[in-house]
């Protein structure tokens, strides 16, 4: 595999989740420490076994021998002892003298002759293997090796061991056993152990994922809900179903979690003051430069008209009979600068935001007929109509009534500049909704609508040259509708079939109150 591929891998693998990985590692090694089991056993088995065998088998014949050289004087002893060997070690006894020569062998039932069989070509092979003979001949030496029969082609154990009698050969054990149930086991183990693998390696395919899910899923809840942090959204919380160190990261989360939802509403709480605020103080800034500017413009005239007349008298060229005249227009001007003065005083402490009402319970229709009778003495030329409904009479609104007789006198005023010399002007008291409709309609020249949108804007004027006539400054609509917004009025300014109207509404208090 080329270094570009492991890497490939290795990056796969990093890009995996948690499961996949926890699950790999853990099947990885499980099945690594098996294979291993496998392969040493596989390996050192058989060896293990056979050596097991070998010394077992030298043991037994060890033994024999110490019975021999206390016990057996007889052919009928060795056969006696002989039979027992065979029976216990599932082999076959000889006793030769020392020259190779059988002394004794056991005659045995009707398999004897194959096992006869196998320790005659046993013997015959041994004696052509001279070292081996001269060890246990010369060295008193016990050999064993293996012998695999010609015939059967099975496998041997040989055991051959000298008797000693006075530092010399007396006679030689020569001991066959077969290795068949040595190679019956070796296959039968190597067929379970296989089984148990493949069933190990299911087990531990499983296991490894369900344990590999166990430790992830919380992990993964944990991540999600770290997600969606991490996003702003704090609506849910990581679920804490063990106390052990996922469950305490999913507390500490949880935690975190409340503080930063606490901290970013009181953070967003903040900002959203501080934006208001200075939205506030952006508008008030701009409303002192309107003022400043609308106010400048406004004085400019009657200032240089002052000036101008004041100029001429002082230079001697006004003669006697236009003196009076030139008086006039600067007692005149300076009239009209003390109105405007008094209005914007009016209209900057309504629009200061910090302007308080002298809220009272009065009875509406009192003050609405003792302003009407003041505007019918002095405007005598119009035709001024007071239109009420009588059981509106008794019912009071609650509101400034000095505020308020400041919006009528000043729609009235309007009414009375802006009808013609005999022009007709109605006064209505209504109730709609439960609540107070008056309205002030004067004859005269309707007004565009592209001006109605802008006409409680300050300074505005519809005509101005009209205007400046009328002497008005353009701040008495302006001032209607702060002292009117500040009753929760609802109010509009429209055309009639004989002219303007100006609507405003206010609240109906019950007689009882009173
Ligand atoms: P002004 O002091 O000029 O009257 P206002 O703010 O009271 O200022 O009015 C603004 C403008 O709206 C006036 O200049 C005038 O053109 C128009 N206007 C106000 N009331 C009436 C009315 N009743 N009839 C016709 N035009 C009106």
């Amino acid at each position: 595999m080329t270094k570009a591929s492991l890497e490939k891998i290795k990056d796969i693998f990093k890009s995996k989740g948690i499961t996949f990985k926890l699950f790999c590692i853990t099947l990885t090694l499980l099945i690594f420490m098996l294979s291993i089991s496998l392969v040493v056993q596989n390996l050192f088995f058989e060896t293990f076994y056979y050596k097991q065998k070998e010394k077992n088998l030298i043991k037994s014949v060890e033994k024999f021998k110490t019975n021999y050289y206390r016990n057996i004087r007889s052919n009928i002893d060795f056969f006696t002892y002989a039979y027992n060997f065979e029976e216990e070690n599932n082999s076959k006894i000889a006793l030769l003298n020392k020259n190779g020569v059988k002394k004794y062998l056991r005659s045995t039932n009707t398999n004897g002759e194959d096992s006869n069989d196998i320790i005659n070509l046993a013997i015959a092979n041994w004696l052509n293997y001279q070292t081996s003979y001269f060890e246990v001949i010369k060295d008193h030496k016990t050999v064993s090796f293996d012998f695999i029969n010609p015939i059967s082609n099975s496998k041997n154990l040989v055991v051959v061991s000298p008797i000693v009698i006075n530092s010399d050969v007396e006679d030689i054990l020569f001991v066959v056993s077969t290795l068949q149930p040595l190679d019956e086991a070796v296959y039968v183990t190597k067929r379970f152990y296989m089984y148990i693998f493949i069933g190990i390696v299911i087990i531990t395919t499983l296991l490894s994922l369900i344990y590999a899910k166990m430790i992830s899923k919380p992990l993964i809840k944990l991540n999600k809900t770290a997600d969606k942090m991490a996003s702003l959204d704090f609506s849910t919380e990581c679920e804490v179903s063990n106390y052990d160190e996922i469950g305490n990261l999913a507390m500490s989360l949880n935690f975190l979690s409340k503080k930063l939802n606490i901290t970013l509403t009181e953070l967003k709480a903040a900002n959203k003051k501080l934006t208001a605020d200075i939205e506030k103080e952006r508008k008030l800034e701009k409303m002192r430069k309107d003022f400043i500017a609308g106010v400048s413009h406004e004085l400019k005239t009657p200032i240089s008209l002052i000036q101008g007349y004041a100029e001429g008298i002082k230079d001697g060229i006004v003669d006697a009979e236009d003196l009076e005249y030139y008086l006039d227009v600067i007692l005149d001007e300076s009239d009209k600068m003390n109105k405007l003065v008094i209005d914007m005083l009016d209209l900057s402490a309504l629009e200061s935001g910090n302007f308080q009402l002298k809220p009272t319970i009065f009875q509406l229709h009192g003050l609405i007929e003792t302003i009407y009778k003041k505007y019918v003495l002095n405007y005598n030329t119009k035709e001024i109509n007071y239109i009420f409904d009588q059981k509106l009479c008794e019912l009071s609104t609650e509101g400034d009534p000095l505020r308020l007789e400041e919006v009528l006198t000043n729609l009235l005023d309007n009414a009375i500049k802006y009808s013609p010399p005999e022009g007709k002007i109605n006064i209505y008291l209504k109730s709609i909704n439960n609540k107070f409709n008056i309205s002030i309609e004067n004859e005269g020249l309707p007004i565009d609508e592209e001006d109605l949108k802008l006409i409680w804007e300050k300074f505005y004027r519809v005509d101005k040259s009209r205007n400046k006539k009328s002497g008005g400054t353009g701040l008495g609509l302006s001032i209607v509708k702060n002292i009117l917004d500040l009753h929760g009025s609802n109010y509009e300014i429209k055309n009639t079939d004989i002219g303007v109207m100006v609507t405003f509404t206010l609240d109906i208090i019950e007689s009882d109150y009173l």
